[in-house]
């Protein structure tokens, strides 16, 4: 991995370290922070390209730290849990976290999961996004907003056309009902849950069967995936 900055922010020395050395091994470049006060002030000044962010840290905890960097950044995140916690998973994906790791792990687990979100991370920040995505013979024209199935047309109706370019645009990654009000209806609090439901259903059937590919993340939401 070439130049990947990672900012570690975690309080626990030994971990810090033992991370910290590992990564370093496998040639990462390392910032790291003992404390959310410290993370978010190295985050505010320099670029990463990932956060490790441990949940129970003094003074700021984790779900601040990471509220306040998705305040100004989608830099992927992985939260990192102790044994023994119950980890939210529904909570940090709502406030925008990646994946979580829980403790004790290998740091050769932490590195692939790091991969793993770093290279979903590109399809999305990419700024040259392809207009056209292809899969089989589902077709979808991000432009013109046309989908096509064996070279039929897809009659669908804009909300679902956005909901599943949204998804084109997000492949592999976990959204709640609420992550995807947000950001397909632009509800910033207070929409009705059932709504996304029901556009997935509709969504579903349009695809006829490539309704597959929306899948349904038990306990926390949906997600876009393709030849799995
Ligand atoms: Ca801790």
């Amino acid at each position: 991995m070439q130049n990947v900055r990672v900012l570690l922010i975690e309080d626990e020395d030994r971990i810090r370290e033992m991370i910290k050395d590992y990564l370093e091994n496998e040639g990462y470049i390392v910032e790291e922070a003992e404390n959310g006060s410290v993370g978010l002030e190295k985050f505010k000044v320099a670029s990463y390209t990932i956060i490790l962010l441990d949940v129970m840290l003094p003074g700021i905890d984790g779900w601040t730290v990471c509220r306040e960097v998705r305040n100004s950044s989608d830099v992927p995140i992985i939260m990192l849990t102790a044994r023994g916690e119950e980890y939210d998973k529904l909570f940090g994906f709502e406030l925008g976290a990646d994946d979580y790791l829980t403790k004790p792990f290998s740091p050769k687990e932490l590195v692939a999961r790091m991969k793993a979100v770093l290279k979903r991370g590109k399809g999305s920040q990419n700024s040259n996004e392809k207009s056209i995505f292809e899969y089989k013979s589902l077709w979808i024209n991000m432009d013109s907003r046309k989908v096509t199935i064996d070279g039929e047309t897809v009659d669908m109706t804009p909300k679902e056309f956005d909901l599943l370019s949204f998804f084109v645009n997000n492949p592999d990654k976990v959204f709640t009902r609420e992550h995807l009000l947000n950001k397909v209806w632009g509800y910033e609090f207070g929409g009705d849950y059932r709504t996304v439901d029901t556009h997935v259903k509709m969504l579903r059937e349009s695809l006829k069967r490539y309704r597959s590919i929306i899948v349904t993340v038990w306990g926390v939401g949906y997600k876009f995936e393709i030849g799995g």
